[in-house]
């Protein structure tokens, strides 16, 4: 029987600070093993942490853009555990087991995702809190042996864990995608999934109806895609879903998603907080976070994704559908207002971006990055279709060569001769040369079969090149 999903998303995202959380040393990927290292991050005996007041500062716009109240005594912990990839044996954190020791810097935040249906809802955030990360063993480079590389130790953090508010995969999906845009709106992480620094846990629990309690959950650790997201939850659904039916009772644990066969698969039962023996950090005092300093963060916060998709509604008569496709990627949106700046019609425009534009960006390596045209040329092309100088059938044609080779349009339109017959006297000679090849579909056509008229503009269209202006072509029709 089909039973009612709950959801709640964890999120670490890497803070994009220049160094570390609790020393100067600089963060740098794909570099030598061990390269930035410090006695602080390596963790050795009487080395103390300062704070980086940059990560700080990111945190609490996240926890703005996210709605939060932010915490001005927030409190560092300690989390203690053994693995190889800690040295100190514990990691400073802000959550604490139990509430005295739980002042995380942001709480009681939410977003609003529209889902498919274009219903809105809101999802609640719980908290924000910040961390180090971990350095990384690798272990496949020589055979029988393992090699630490702490580069990463001390890498600035952030966890947000939202509200069990979430009621399908799908919409899971979009939250992961709301909170990744909001992190690349704001500049707090450069949040790429692929690489490691956004990584997301999906907690998931089944119950009977909407209104019953809610069931014991499992959480899956570790997905790096959207649809390892969607994926790894609609496989727990239906796992738990065998389990109730059968009487059994889910159990609580810690799972992993194996993409190959498409099924979660136990890592551990549940850990219970009290194992980390957590106690204030006693080498760090409490943060003071000044009002001053939020409302300065505040004051320069930069355009969210919400207010630019309202902006898109309001100033260019977008559809929120079509404003919601544009903001979903900053650089597409971005792009797209370099562009509204020179031209004559953004709905335009929009439509060209998120039909012709976004259709050639999924297939072209590289993306946005690669692409050879500059926003001023799209805008300008769309004028000269505004201005008739060209049909939209011939924009499609300069697109294409704008695609291809990085030329702007008016270079092209000159190079091919593309420019748009306006010259009712041209157009007249084909219209009639036209007519006269197809005598009897004219004379059934003046008898009143209408559905010929799309017949004749197509042959005048096409012995005119596609060069034709279809408005006085039409009209010429009729006249005739
Ligand atoms: P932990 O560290 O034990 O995972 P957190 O409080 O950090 O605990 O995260 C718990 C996550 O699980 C939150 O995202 C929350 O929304 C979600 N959650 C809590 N209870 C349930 C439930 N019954 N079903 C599904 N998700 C749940
Ligand atoms: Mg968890
Ligand atoms: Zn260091």
């Amino acid at each position: 029987m089909p039973y009612s999903p709950v959801i709640g998303l964890e999120i670490h995202c890497q803070l994009a600070t220049r160094t570390k959380l609790f020393c100067g040393c600089e963060i740098e990927v794909n570099t030598e093993p061990n390269k930035h290292v410090c006695p602080v991050c390596l963790g050795l005996p009487g080395a103390l942490p300062v704070p980086n007041k940059e990560a700080l500062n990111l945190a609490i716009k996240l926890g703005l853009a996210l709605n939060c109240e932010i915490d001005s005594r927030a409190l560092w912990t300690r989390k203690n555990y053994f693995y190889p990839d800690l040295p100190k044996g514990y990691q400073i954190t802000q959550t604490g087991g139990i509430p005295i020791y739980d002042h995380p810097v942001c709480k009681k935040g939410h977003i609003e995702i529209i889902s498919a249906n274009g219903e809105k809802k809101r999802i609640g955030i719980t908290r924000i809190h910040m961390e180090e990360d971990a350095g990384k063993l690798v272990h496949d480079f020589s055979p029988g042996s393992s090699h630490f590389d702490a580069n990463r130790c001390g890498t600035p953090l952030c966890e947000i864990v939202t509200e069990p508010d979430i009621r399908n995969p799908e919409d899971a999906v979009l939250v992961l995608e709301k909170i990744k845009q909001i992190l690349e709106y704001t500049g707090v992480s450069n949040a790429n999934l692929e690489n490691g620094n956004m990584r997301c846990d999906g907690n998931i629990s089944l119950r009977k109806s909407e209104d019953a309690p809610f069931g014991t959950r499992a959480e899956i650790k570790n997905l790096n895609s959207f649809s390892n997201l969607q994926k790894a939850l609609e496989a727990e659904i239906a796992l738990q879903t065998q389990t109730l039916d059968k009487g059994g009772e889910v159990e609580q644990c810690t799972k992993r998603f194996d993409a190959n066969y498409n099924r979660t698969t136990v890592i551990r039962s549940k850990e219970d907080s009290h194992d980390y023996k957590y106690f204030p950090e006693p080498d760090m005092l409490r943060l003071f976070i000044e009002q001053s300093q939020v409302e300065s963060i505040r004051q320069n916060m930069p355009e969210l994704p919400d207010s630019r998709r309202n902006r898109y509604m309001q100033s260019f008569g977008l559809s929120e559908y079509d404003a919601q496709v544009l903001t979903a990627d900053k650089g597409i949106s971005d792009w797209f207002d370099l562009a509204t700046k020179t031209c004559k019609n953004s709905k335009i425009l929009a439509n060209w971006i998120t039909s012709e534009l976004m259709r050639e960006l999924k297939e072209m390596e590289g993306g946005m990055q690669a692409l050879k045209f500059k926003p001023q040329d799209l805008a300008q092309m769309v004028n000269l279709i505004e201005n008739n100088t060209i049909s939209g059938k011939i924009g499609k044609t300069v697109f294409a060569e704008m695609l291809t080779t990085g030329k702007d349009p008016d270079t092209i339109i000159k190079e091919k001769g593309l420019v748009q017959i306006t010259d009712t006297s041209a157009i007249e000679a084909i219209v009639r040369k036209v007519i006269e090849a197809n005598q009897s579909q004219w004379q059934e056509f003046k008898g009143g079969k209408a559905q010929l008229r799309g017949f004749f503009v197509g042959q005048i269209m096409k012995n005119s090149g596609g060069k034709a202006n279809p408005g006085v072509v039409n009209k010429l029709l009729d006249e005739i």
